[in-house]
């Protein structure tokens, strides 16, 4: 039979109590070495994941005439600045009522059909694509999966004993979620692109408007900042002149060509 004394009992409080400081210092310094971690390695891991379940091409790819119209869309926000090149991203458009578009390890974008159904104008999915960009460009993925990685793996250890990874981890990199302040980042680096690419902002904040009105709460909300505070960034970043990506009949063909 093992003694469990008052000395043990201290010991154990101690060992908990210099887990839970270094387990908090390396967080807040985390995000910081996230962010050295080589783009060719992150890339890496992207592809070591399998790629993700239930990810189908929309016809929006597919065709021809409605992947030139979604390119149109995606050169006016990338890439835009010089550093763009060292973050490659690619946008794809998958099947799926959801609405929601979200950026995966190594510049993957993906856009849900569901959304692209409840836009009104290539600007509205511009200024959804420009808050994605953000994310990848700013290392937002990466930095996210370290922090989940070391604190999920660290609770674990210490109640367990055991070091072993989330075998979920894709399913956890598809059901991400920022930080308030990583939203508030992409979303300003989001709304300073659309201002620099002449593209109108009032296109997603009607966007978020109406989605805003529906019964049920879509996905791309419930992680975004608040109406109010984009408004804010809107009146900031107003562009000096706006040129409209497309007309409303050829984002309409856009529109029908989902499911
Ligand atoms: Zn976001």
């Amino acid at each position: 039979m093992t003694a469990v004394g008052p000395g043990s009992k201290a010991k154990g409080v101690i060992w908990l109590l210099a887990a839970l400081l270094t387990g908090g210092a390396v967080a807040l310094g985390l995000p910081f070495f996230a962010r050295q971690i080589p783009w060719s390695m992150e890339q890496r891991l992207a592809a070591w994941q399998g790629g993700l379940p239930d990810i189908t091409a929309s016809d929006v790819t597919r065709n021809k005439e409605t992947a030139a119209l979604l390119d149109r869309v995606i050169r006016r926000v990338y890439p835009l600045y010089p550093a763009d090149r060292e973050f490659p991203v690619k946008i794809s458009v998958i099947r799926g009522k959801t609405v929601n578009a979200f950026a995966y390890l190594g510049g993957e974008i993906y856009v849900y059909e569901g959304l692209l159904q409840q836009t009104e104008s290539a600007e509205e999915l511009a200024g959804i694509l420009a808050h994605e960009i953000e994310h990848v460009r700013r290392r937002h993925i990466i930095q996210t999966l370290c922090v989940r990685l070391l604190t999920t793996g660290a609770i674990r250890f210490i109640f367990t004993g055991q070091g072993t990874v989330d075998p979920q981890l894709a399913g956890m990199l598809l059901h991400m979620r920022f930080s308030r302040e990583q939203e508030g980042e992409a979303d300003e680096g989001g709304l300073k692109r659309l201002a620099d690419a002449n593209i109108d902002p009032a296109g997603l904040q009607g966007f978020f408007r109406r989605a805003g009105q529906r019964p049920t709460m879509p996905t791309i909300l419930s992680d975004h900042p608040a109406n109010a505070a984009r408004a804010e960034l809107m009146a900031k970043y107003r562009p000096a002149a706006t040129v409209p990506i497309m007309d409303p009949v050829e984002w309409a063909v856009v529109k029908k060509a989902c499911r």
